[in-house]
């Protein structure tokens, strides 16, 4: 687990549904950053619904 920005950086094994700050254990709400202007790719970000934490496990896909 390391820090990127306010991002915490998770590894995802068998399953992710607790938070890795307050351990708020029923799963994430989801939050989609564009990668780059005017392109489709997108990085899914989870947020704790608990905290807020924002938790990167790496999920890149593409959207409208
Ligand atoms: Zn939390």
């Amino acid at each position: 687990m390391s820090m990127n920005k306010d991002v915490i950086e998770v590894t995802l094994h068998e399953e992710l549904h607790t938070c890795m700050v307050c351990g708020y254990d029923r799963g994430f709400h989801a939050s989609f950053v564009r990668l780059h202007a005017g392109h489709p790719h997108v990085r899914c970000i989870l947020v704790c619904p608990e905290c807020g934490a924002r938790h990167d496990v790496g999920w890149i896909t593409e959207l409208k």
